[in-house]
């Protein structure tokens, strides 16, 4: 059965996306550690991030560092921080979090309540960024 997160990206189920390319997805985390809280994921379905083969390891770790440039561009942050855990849904992806402190990475606080609109601001502005600096200096991997 399809994961929950290749449902996102088949457009089955609703998401805040923040950007796109043909071999990634990332999305707005559901209950967001920090507001901004970005989910990247493989659209190759893999369970363990470490079970990707290199190339794609490698190639998803240099989207989610330009989905990272974007929403640090975007989002009141110091630094946008990086996590991977993948104990809760099956299908790699690695969590990026608008952070100030250390404290802001901790994934038992309270979850943040946000409200739709404010999820779909926060989505577009890095949606957008992403797509104007892919558009002004693309790189090339
Ligand atoms: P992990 O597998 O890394 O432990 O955590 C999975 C993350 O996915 C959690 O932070 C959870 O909030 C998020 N998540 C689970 N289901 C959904 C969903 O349907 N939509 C979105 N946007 N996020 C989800």
């Amino acid at each position: 059965m399809a994961s929950i997160f290749s449902r996102i990206i088949a457009g089955e189920i609703p998401s805040y996306k923040v950007a796109e390319d043909d071999k990634h997805y990332a999305f707005l985390d559901i209950n967001p550690v920090a507001a901004g809280h970005t989910l990247v994921v493989p659209k190759h379905e893999v369970d363990y991030i470490f079970d990707l083969p290199n190339n794609e390891y490698a190639e998803l770790t240099a989207f989610a560092k330009k989905v990272a440039e974007a929403m640090k561009e975007v989002m009141p942050c110091k630094r946008v921080g990086v996590a991977v855990m993948g104990l809760e849904v099956p299908h790699a992806h690695i969590h990026l979090l608008p952070i100030n402190s250390e404290s802001d990475m901790n994934f038992f606080a309270e979850k943040k309540q946000l409200q739709p609109e404010e999820m779909k601001a926060i989505a577009e502005k890095i949606f957008n960024k992403f797509n104007e600096n892919e558009t002004s200096h693309p790189e090339i991997f």
